[in-house]
C-alpha cells in the first residue's frame, strides 16, 4: 500500500516514473537539498526481480562519472564490467572497426550494468536520502498546472488518494508517457519492424571485457561483457531480428533455438549456455516535439526513444538528468522560480541538439547496416576500414560514444552540482 501513514505532501519537484532516469534525477536533486516526491505504478521489489527486465545497459564514461558523484555507483558493488575494447564487424566481411580504450587513455570505453542491478543500486541510494518520498504502486489521477505551481492528485492500489503540491513536475514515465500525453505534446514515431531479442549466456572462453557488434542483414547482433565474479564468462546478447520472425524463433525448442543462436554467435567464445529466459523488445524511434510545457519537463524515454544499436538510450536520459539538475540548482541559487518558463527553456535548449543528433545517428546507422544490398555493403565496409585507419576521426567517434564531447553539465564531468 503506497499511502500508508502519508499526509498530503508539498515538494519542490514531483517526478512521475521511478525508472532508471527518474530515480537518478531524484538522487541528484535530493543530494543538493531539493525535496522530491517520486511516483511509480510498479513497486520497487517488483522492478528488481529477475523476471522484470532482462536487459543490461552500456553506461558511457561521462554518465558513469555522474552516477559516482551522486553516490549511486558505489551501491553497485562488483556488479559492473568495464568495456575495454569494441569490435565491429559487418556480416562475413573481414574489414572491421576496432576501438581500444588505450587509444584515448586509461579509462574504459563504458561499463556494462544489468538493469536490475542499476535499479537496486539507485533504490538503495534513494533510501539514504531524507528528502525523497517514493510512492509505489501509485498513479496520477489528476493534474493541474498554473502560475502558483503543480497540483497533483494521486491514487494508490487500495484506492487511497493523496494530494501533492510542487513547483515542477517531471515526466520520466517512459515511452508511453502519460505526462507527455496529458500535456498534449505531439510525438513523432516509427517502427523499425525489428525486435531486440535479449539473452544472457555463459561461455567457455573469457570475454576479456571486449564488446562485439556484428552487423547482420536483419540488424545488429551484440555480445556485451557482463561481470561474473572475475570469471569473465557471462555476456548479454542483443540479437536484432525482423519482427515477423521473432515469435517463431522465441517459440523454438531449446536445441533448435540454440542452433539459430550459434550460427550468429560463432565459436570464438567457445560453447555457450543460456542463463535465464528469452526476452524481446520491439524497436521503435520516437521523439517528443518539445520536452517542456508550463511547469513540466520530460526526461529519458518519455522525451526520446531510440534504436539500441549504439547503446545510447539510457545514456541520453542520464544526460537529461545532469542538465536538468544543473539548471534547477543554478536557478534556486539565484532565488528564481524553478518551474518558470525561462529556466525550463534553458534545459530544452541544452538538450535538444544532443538528443536530436543521437536519434539521427542511431537511425542512420541502423538503416545503413540492416540490409544486405551489395553496393551499400561494400561502401560501408570501406567506410569502417577507413575510420579504423583514420586516428583523429576514430578518436572523435570514441569520445562521442563515451559521452565526453559537447558542452557538458558539471555532473557529467564528475564535478559537484
Ligand atoms: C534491447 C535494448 C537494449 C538497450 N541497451 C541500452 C544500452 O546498452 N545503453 C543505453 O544507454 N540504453 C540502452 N537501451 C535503452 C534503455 O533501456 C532506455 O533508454 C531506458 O530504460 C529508459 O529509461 P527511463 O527511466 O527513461 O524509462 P523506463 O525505463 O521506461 O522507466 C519508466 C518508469 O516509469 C514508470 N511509469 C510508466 N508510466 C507510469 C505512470 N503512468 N505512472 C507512474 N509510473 C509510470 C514505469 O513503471 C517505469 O518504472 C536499450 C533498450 C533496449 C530495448
Amino acid at each position: 500500500m503506497a499511502f500508508a501513514n502519508q499526509n498530503n505532501l508539498k515538494s519542490d519537484v514531483l517526478i512521475i516514473g521511478g525508472g532508471m532516469a527518474g530515480c537518478s534525477l531524484a538522487v541528484a536533486l535530493a543530494g543538493v537539498g531539493f525535496s522530491v516526491v517520486i511516483v511509480d505504478h510498479i513497486d520497487q521489489s517488483a522492478q528488481t526481480t529477475d523476471e522484470f527486465d532482462g536487459r543490461a545497459s552500456a553506461i558511457a564514461g561521462a554518465p558513469k562519472k555522474m552516477l559516482d558523484r551522486i553516490g549511486m555507483w558505489q551501491h553497485l558493488g562488483q556488479n559492473f564490467a568495464p568495456i575495454l575494447d569494441i569490435r565491429v564487424t559487418d556480416g562475413n566481411s573481414r574489414l572491421f572497426l576496432h576501438y581500444d580504450h588505450e587509444e584515448i587513455g586509461d579509462d574504459a570505453l563504458g561499463f556494462m550494468v544489468e538493469n536490475r542491478h542499476f535499479r537496486q543500486a539507485v533504490f538503495a541510494r534513494l533510501r539514504n536520502l531524507k528528502n525523497v518520498t517514493y510512492l509505489a504502486p501509485a498513479d496520477l489521477k489528476s493534474l493541474a498546472r498554473d502560475q502558483s505551481g503543480v497540483h497533483a492528485s494521486l491514487i494508490d492500489d487500495q484506492g487511497n488518494a493523496l494530494q501533492v503540491e510542487a513547483q515542477l513536475i517531471v515526466g520520466a514515465d517512459g515511452r508511453r508517457s502519460q505526462i507527455r500525453e496529458q500535456a498534449g505534446i505531439e510525438l513523432t514515431h516509427w517502427s523499425y519492424h525489428q525486435t531486440g531479442i535479449v539473452l544472457t549466456v555463459e561461455h567457455e572462453i573469457p570475454h576479456h571485457n571486449v564488446a562485439h557488434e556484428h552487423f547482420l542483414p536483419a540488424g545488429p547482433f551484440a555480445i556485451l561483457p557482463l561481470p561474473n565474479g572475475g570469471k569473465n564468462n557471462r555476456s548479454s546478447i542483443v540479437w536484432t531480428e525482423k519482427d515477423e520472425l521473432v515469435e517463431d524463433l522465441l517459440a523454438l525448442p531449446e536445441d533448435d533455438f540454440a542452433r539459430e543462436f550459434n550460427s550468429r554467435f560463432g565459436d570464438f567464445l567457445g560453447e555457450a549456455r543460456f542463463v535465464g529466459p528469452r526476452w524481446s523488445y520491439p524497436l521503435t524511434l520516437q521523439y517528443a516535439e518539445t520536452s517542456i510545457a508550463d511547469r513540466l519537463v520530460l526526461i529519458g524515454d518519455a522525451s526520446h526513444g531510440m534504436h539500441p544499436i549504439a547503446g545510447q538510450g539510457l545514456n541520453m536520459g542520464l544526460r537529461d538528468v545532469a542538465a536538468l539538475a544543473e539548471v534547477l540548482t543554478d536557478a534556486r541559487r539565484l532565488g528564481l522560480d524553478i518551474g518558470s518558463a525561462p529556466i525550463l527553456a534553458d534545459y530544452e535548449k541544452w538538450r535538444r541538439f544532443d538528443n536530436t543528433l543521437m536519434l539521427a545517428m542511431t537511425d542512420g546507422l541502423n538503416r545503413l547496416f540492416s540490409n544486405d544490398i551489395a553496393p551499400i555493403r561494400l561502401a560501408r565496409d570501406i567506410g569502417l576500414a577507413a575510420v579504423n585507419k583514420a586516428g583523429p576521426l576514430k578518436k572523435v567517434f570514441m569520445q562521442h560514444a563515451m559521452g565526453s564531447s559537447g558542452n557538458l553539465p558539471r555532473l557529467l564531468k564528475g564535478e559537484a552540482l
